[in-house]
């Protein structure tokens, strides 16, 4: 059994639905707001009474072409929709309307980078356009299942990746990715507790020789990183274990259970749903013209690829760094202010990803909260760069100072607690030849050889200033006491 796991390679393609953070529904008025009390967002048209027609919000095609932008997608021109047909109590119209045909995106691609940096690009087959179902509870009341239709009609972007995902480590990769992705962009908030970003997998296994793929099963609705990695781990474990018995996969749509770590089967695909696909006749088509996509274009931030590149490329910044710094929007906006007032990178993401980054964990809050705006930590750098402070004096000193005092600047806390280091060389030279007669005998092993004392000395002068000297200058006029004398 050793080798066995070794012989197969196991192939996986997620189906990611990201619930759109727009202001209202995508085929009404109705507000889309998460969390308000149960059916309260349930007009006419959600409910899908006789008569009532669905109106396109504009607001979706858009979300959709900014993320067919960040994607690399090309953008459908001409887009129909769908109805897509299924019977359940929490589908007010008795189908869903999606795209079937046309995609608004197809053939995308996103980068994923593991620890060490190494690049893979996954390709995505489509992102479409589609309208959620509401959500029924059956553990919520002990004998009814209750139904809330709040969700009903919320728009959602469906991407569907190519079979190109080989481990769990990088569907793992590929989610976190996808998710930050669509929180730059603004427009989900990625949220999968709450469900606002679900995933299916489709899980296969091959012999590694092989072309072809193997069967494929599918396990719905993950609403977890850790329920997604176990999931596909169990699955490829159960596979190779029922091939390896001589047995095959069945092609198969499964569900995840978390107490277990199993996955069980919901239907064969004997059983397979037919959604009786047509065209929505209550919709036209919409054009997406190529001045709707410059305008999409213009609006486009900063993306976390890009910004990756320029940190490692021509920041000369690490692997490690420019994945914290980009890791949200939030941090890598305020680094992008902070590199506006300073050129010394290194130190600029040392104190992000060090001392802020510590700051916002101990506390557990974002950034947005952080008392420190970024004009200050530049100042801090360019002051320590400039040697009129120490990096002793500004971690341990000034910067505390700046977190409660939020009107000043570094440069005025130095001065006013006298912290400015000093080159003055008539008051370093009284020190000097107080750290001198501190050490009567040490003198006389330096002029014995023993030159490393110099340090000593040094150091000494340093400890007398309270680390406001300026250690060049102390070097130099220890020096010329020493040798002097
Ligand atoms: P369907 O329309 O039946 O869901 P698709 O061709 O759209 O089928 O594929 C759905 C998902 O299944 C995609 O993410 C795709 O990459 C993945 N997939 C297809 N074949 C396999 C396979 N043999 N092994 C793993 N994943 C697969
Ligand atoms: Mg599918």
């Amino acid at each position: 059994m050793e080798n066995s796991i070794d012989k197969y390679q196991p192939v996986i393609g997620l189906e990611i639905h990201a619930q759109l953070s727009t202001k209202s529904k995508a085929f009404s008025s109705d507000s889309a707001e998460y969390g308000e009390l149960p059916n309260s967002h349930i007009s006419a048209i959600t409910l899908a009474h006789p008569g009532t027609l669905p109106r396109l919000n504009k607001e979706v095609v858009n979300f959709a072409i900014k993320l067919g932008l960040a994607t690399h997608s090309e953008i459908n021109k001409y887009n129909i929709f769908a109805r897509k047909n299924y019977f359940y109590p929490d589908l007010p119209k008795g189908y869903q309307i999606s795209q079937h045909t046309g995609p608004v995106c197809s053939n995308g691609s996103v980068t994923i980078k593991n620890k060490s940096g190494v690049k893979k690009q996954i390709g995505l087959i489509r992102i479409h356009i589609e309208e959620d179902a509401g959500k029924s509870m059956h553990d919520q009341d002990p004998e009814d299942s209750l139904v809330d239709l709040n969700r009903a009609g919320v728009p959602l972007l469906e991407i569907v990746t190519k079979p190109e995902i080989y481990s769990s480590e990088e569907a793992h990769l590929f989610l976190s990715e996808m998710r930050k992705l669509l929180r730059y962009l603004e427009i989900c908030d990625g949220n999968m507790e709450e469900g606002s970003m679900r995933c299916d997998a489709n899980i296969s296994i091959k012999k590694k020789e092989d072309e072809k793929l193997g069967t494929r099963t599918e396990v719905k609705n993950l609403n977890s990183f850790k329920n997604i990695r176990s999931a596909i781990e169990y699955e490829i474990q159960r596979q190779i274990e029922l091939i390896e018995s001589g047995n095959r996969v069945k092609q198969e749509t499964r569900r995840f259970d978390a107490h277990s770590g199993k996955t069980f089967v919901l239907r064969s695909k004997e059983q397979a749903d037919d959604y009786r696909y047509f065209p929505e006749p209550d919709l036209s088509p919409v054009v997406i013209s190529a001045e709707w996509i410059e305008q999409i274009q213009r609006q486009m931030p900063g993306l976390p690829e890009e910004l990756y590149e320029k940190y490692v490329n021509q920041f000369g910044l690490s692997h490690y760094d420019a994945v914290v710094i980009t890791e949200t929007k939030e941090i890598a906006l305020y680094f992008e202010e902070l590199v506006m007032h300073t050129s010394n990178y290194k130190s600029a993401a040392n104190w992000v990803t060090v001392t802020v980054k510590s700051y916002l964990n101990e506390l557990g809050i974002g950034i947005h909260e952080y008392p420190v705006s970024p004009v200050k930590i530049a100042e801090l750098i360019n002051m320590i760069d400039n040697q009129l402070i120490s990096n002793h004096i500004a971690e341990k000193q000034i910067y505390p100072l700046m977190l409660t005092h939020k009107e000043k600047m570094p440069g005025d806390i130095a001065k006013e607690m006298n912290l400015l280091q000093t080159n003055d060389t008539g008051l370093l030279n009284e020190l000097v030849e107080k750290a001198i007669e501190k050490y009567p005998e040490k003198i006389l092993e330096y002029k014995n050889g023993k030159k490393g004392l110099l340090g000593l000395f040094v150091g000494e002068v340093m400890k007398l200033s309270k680390g406001k000297a300026e250690p060049k200058a102390v070097n130099r006029l220890v020096l010329e006491k020493l040798e002097g004398n």
